[in-house]
């Protein structure tokens, strides 16, 4: 370790310095850009001989690799100055110097390799399993351009390309000498010599991956774990046929963007070969050096786990056999044998519409190879399952990998792994009982849950600085390690002292919110006022609209009565989310959004009493300030659609009460809280499932027999918005009547009256408070430490390094 860090002055001198040689300027003349670029330069210097070390101690020893096609890491700033222990260094020495430290931190870039949930999950679990000593690497695709970026025009979303990349990305290392040839097209030979089979790839288009790697910081214990990302470029080995141009246009897009679609396929060949080449790659990288280090794959079981985030990277197990198989010349059940017990599967969904299938006639001519393989896993398979089951057992059918001209990864990725596992206690119970049935009673013990978390140092020792101070003087500083300690924090719930420091630090996260936003969007928000916070992709499953549909209502219900205005404490409905571009009926919801904002932030006679307001460009960075500064979090998805939710978590860490729906890990939430400090409403997961059994559901009656759902829905083509066509809304309209498959109309009723509560709740301060204290004190259990601690125990018996 460099000593640069060592106290202030050691560091402004080395700092100075690093600035002035890397730009040849005079320090006085840099910019802040600059002065990032140089500390993070110095950051990456200093932990060098800890990567090393980590990998060295580490080489010999069973690893994961987790592989997800999506990484929201966010900024990494200040999340390695801090867990390197040299944030306090810095800060000091940049006071000195007059520096803004989070004006420097704000120069780098928000690392949006992910969309939502699924990608910051992942980030969590790094930041996590680095802190625990758990050799875990991450894989993904370095997308030269991330999620896109999200602008507001005339109400409406616009999509902007994510340049993440433009500068340098002071983090990562570039690794050509591991670089790997992935092919793709061509066609197979076979041949059989001296009784061996000979696979031979005749006319691949080979395309180059390059892994760049980013170190990953382990909150002090100098563990530095490698978050890998493969890079498409140009190839040796690809022969100019004449297309060299053509070749190149096409190579390039493969590392080129992110979907950012979280649940349907687009694009598809493309996505397929983003898939094939970081699985690939990855999995090549680690065959390679097992292999020089051992001399064998004959052991790979016990030294490599390949843990797969969703079926993005399920190809893994085929490409695994091919090269046990072809290169390495081993029987195909030995080879299978491995294979099973080097891969673990996380499924992240239950709405059958997305999980993963691929047309066979476009991966086939793609990956030839590859196909031909998952052909003979799929036949051996169904040859078991028949004489299990018999020759027409809808067992048969239901759990095969090829059907009906599609490969089914999901299916692909059980068979194929020794582990499935789901992300929350309900969304488990449904893969076992519903979704997966027949897998589950299969395999009865492949099947288990692992309920998702959030790492508490960014969302909270990060992001928090006032309740960072309350639960130091509460329950001591062992919570940033271990956070069952916050546990501690229950009895000084209805203690007034500290429900006054709650109030305070409250009142201090929501001026910090106010002031963003009025900075960039011009809303001024009332700071005392209720936040009232639902930030998340959008989705229809997650309801938006009704968070909408109610804010309609409450404008109804205030300018109807000068009583009931009296009664209410005014309240900010804060919204931030991104739609997939082509997802249309989700850019109506906000447009709807921001249609309503304007109407009621406009009308003198509410507009002290209701805010609405929707956030641009709402990501990890984003969410840093959100997450805090909520009094309520919104987790209102129809119940058995949302697998897990991680949004909840960070709100409930940092002291909001949850108002939402028996759905995913809403339920943990409430069973840890108790429902006296938690606003539960709505159908529950089974109601949900039986109703839509049932096929009896008419929303048409839910509109005529209520009038408040009736006054609504005719608000929104009557007129009421005067800014925009009396068509503009008539797709949601009609789509709520006719169908409401999210049952929006059916939850309506209740969520109103759990809205009501919540805003009486929040006026009786005392009970308030002691509700956020308790939100707090029970949420230890959703760190991705506890997550981590699970996988290790349960999935992937990992020794520590330290
Ligand atoms: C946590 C997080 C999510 C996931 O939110 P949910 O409410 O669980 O859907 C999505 N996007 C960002 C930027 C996040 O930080």
């Amino acid at each position: 370790m460099s000593t640069v860090f060592k106290d202030a002055i050691t560091f402004k001198k080395a700092f100075i310095e690093q600035v002035e040689k890397t730009y040849a300027i005079d320090f006085k003349d840099s910019s802040s850009y600059q002065q990032y670029v140089a500390l993070g330069t110095l950051l990456k210097e200093h932990i060098a001989d800890d990567w090393k070390e980590t990998k060295k101690i580490e080489s010999d020893k069973r690893q994961v690799y987790y592989f997800s096609m999506e990484f929201l890491m966010g900024r990494m700033i200040t999340n390695n100055l801090m867990n390197a222990g040299v944030y306090d260094v810095v800060k000091q020495a940049f006071n000195e110097l007059n520096l803004d430290i989070n004006e420097i931190e704000h120069k780098e870039t928000d690392a949006g390799l992910g969309n939502g949930g699924l990608g910051r999950l992942a980030a969590c679990f790094m930041d996590s399993v680095a802190a625990l000593a758990l050799p875990v690497h991450g894989n993904c695709i370095r997308y030269r351009y991330g999620f896109f970026k999200q602008k507001i025009e005339n109400g409406y979303q616009v999509e902007y390309p994510d340049r993440w990349l433009k500068d340098i990305h002071v983090w990562e290392v570039r690794r050509d000498e591991e670089a790997i040839d992935v092919p793709f097209y061509g066609h197979i030979e076979l041949s059989v010599i001296d009784g061996k089979l000979n696979v031979f790839h005749r006319n691949a288009e080979y395309v180059k991956a390059v892994p760049y790697d980013v170190p990953i910081v382990g909150y002090n214990n100098q563990v530095i774990n490698t978050l890998r990302l493969w890079s498409a470029e140009p190839s040796d080995l690809y022969q100019n046929q004449g297309g060299t141009f053509d070749y190149h246009k096409k190579l390039r897009q493969i590392s080129e963007m992110l979907y950012p679609n979280d649940d349907t396929d687009e694009g598809k060949i493309l996505r397929l070969k983003q898939q094939y080449l970081f699985s690939s790659a990855g999995v090549n990288a680690v065959l390679k050096k097992h292999k020089k280090q051992f001399g064998t794959l004959d052991n790979l079981a016990e030294k490599a786990v390949f843990h797969i985030n969703d079926t993005h990277p399920t190809l893994i197990i085929p490409e695994l056999m091919r090269i046990l198989v072809d290169e390495e010349g081993m029987e195909w059940d030995h080879a299978w044998d491995i294979t099973r017990r080097c891969v673990a599967y996380t499924n992240h969904t239950i709405l059958a519409e997305a999980l993963e299938k691929w047309p066979i006639r476009l991966f086939q001519p793609l990956l030839p190879r590859i196909y031909t393989i998952t052909e003979e896993i799929n036949r051996r398979f169904e040859i078991e399952l028949k004489q299990r089951f018999g020759d027409y057992a809808k067992e048969v059918e239901s759990m095969q990998i090829l059907k009906n001209g599609m490969v089914h990864m999901a299916n692909l990725a059980i068979v194929g792994s020794f582990s499935v596992n789901g992300v929350a206690q309900l969304h488990t119970d449904i893969l076992k009982e519903i979704e997966m049935r027949d897998f589950a009673d299969y395999y009865p013990n492949k099947f288990n849950n692992k309920t998702n978390g959030i790492t508490h140092r960014r969302w909270v020792l990060q992001s928090n600085p006032e309740i960072v101070e309350i639960l130091k003087d509460t329950v001591g500083n062992e919570w940033i390690k271990d956070t069952s300690k916050l546990e501690g924090l229950a009895k000084f719930a209805n203690d007034p002292v500290i429900q006054k420091r709650y109030e305070a630090m409250k009142l201090a996260r929501k001026q910090a919110l106010t002031d963003k936003i009025f900075k960039e969007q011009g809303v001024k928000l009332n700071p005392h006022a209720i936040f009232d916070i639902q930030v998340k992709r959008l989705h229809e499953y997650k309801r938006q609209l009704m968070n909408a549909l109610h804010i309609m209502h409450l404008y109804n219900e205030l300018k109807s009565n000068p009583e009931i205005r009296k009664q209410f404490y005014p309240q900010n409905f804060i919204f931030g989310a991104k739609a997939a571009p082509t997802y249309w009926f989700a850019k109506k919801v906000i447009k709807l959004i921001n249609t309503i904002a304007e109407k009621v932030n406009n009308d003198p006679e509410t507009n002290e009493l209701l805010k609405v307001v929707f956030v641009e460009d709402y990501n990890v960075t984003y969410a840093e300030t959100i997450m805090p500064a909520a009094d309520l979090s919104e987790q209102i998805s129809t119940a058995s659609k949302e697998a897990s939710g991680t949004g909840n978590m960070k709100f409930m860490m940092n002291g909001a009460i949850t108002i939402g729906t028996l759905d995913g890990a809403n339920v943990e939430i409430a069973e840890l809280v108790g429902e006296d400090n938690i606003i539960i409403f709505g159908l529950t997961a089974k109601e949900v499932t039986d109703l839509y059994q049932k096929g009896s559901y008419q929303p048409y009656e839910m509109y005529e027999k209520d009038p408040r759902i009736k006054r609504v829905l005719d608000q929104l083509t009557n007129g009421f918005f005067t800014n925009v066509p009396r068509n503009e809304f008539e797709e949601i309209r009609r789509n709520l009547l006719d169908r409401d498959v999210y049952l929006v109309l059916k939850d309506f009723d209740s969520y109103v009256a759990a809205q009501a509560k919540a805003n009486k709740l929040y006026q009786n301060r005392p009970t308030w408070l002691k509700m956020s204290i308790m939100n707090t004190a029970k949420s230890g259990f959703f760190s991705t430490d506890r997550t981590m601690e699970e996988y290790n125990k349960d999935i992937w018996h990992l020794t520590k390094i330290k």
